[in-house]
Order: C-alpha cells, then structure tokens, then sequence
C-alpha cells in the first residue's frame, strides 16, 4: 500500500465515510492512501465511498460545511482546491502550518 501524502483536513466522518467493517463512525484517515484507520476492527481498511462515490457537487458541498482542503503530510502546508481551467489545483496557504505532523522548522 501507497503512503499518503496529506489528508482532508476534516475527519473521513465529514465526508460520510465510515469503517466499511462494522460501520464505525470515528475512523480516522490511515497513513495509507484510499484507506480509513478504524480503532473498533485495529486496522486500515478502504471505508465507504461517502461522498467520494459520486459526483462532487462542489457548492452544495460548501453548504454542507465539507471543504476539501488538505493539509501535505511532508510540509504540514495547508492546500486550497483552485479550479485551474479545467483541472483543480492545490495551492499552499502561506504561514499556516500544523506543526503536529513534523516538528521541524520549514522553509519556505
Ligand atoms: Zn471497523
């Protein structure tokens, strides 16, 4: 399995995926890629599609206070989605780190 590489900053609840298992609610994303940690079964598993499973309507997304926002596991930079043209694309936000990842001081 693939490392990841940054998470959503919301929890895999707030996209409505759960432990595909025994459906346990509060999964956290697993430190490998398309997979939830569930602490119910103790293992990494692939989750429900949740809202990935289908289209993304992106604004009413907004409206269900679900951001796409990620955070890059390797800098602890948070990424804002920006539409591109046609492709979406993730920018850093300058100065606003989650040190709790790596402790290290950045340079930017
Ligand atoms: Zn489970």
């Amino acid at each position: 399995m693939k490392k990841r590489e940054w998470i959503y900053v919301q929890p895999p609840m707030a996209y409505e995926v759960y432990c595909d298992l025994c459906n346990n609610k509060h999964v956290e994303w697993s430190e490998f890629q398309g997979h939830v940690w569930c602490w119910r079964c103790m293992k990494d598993t692939k989750g429900t599609g949740g809202v990935f499973s289908g289209p993304i309507p992106v604004k009413g997304a907004e409206i269900m206070g679900i951001c796409f926002d990620r955070i890059c596991l390797k800098t602890g930079q948070w990424l804002k989605p920006e539409i591109e043209g046609k492709k979406v694309v993730h920018k850093p936000i300058k100065n606003l780190f989650f040190p709790i990842f790596d402790p290290k001081p950045y340079n930017i």
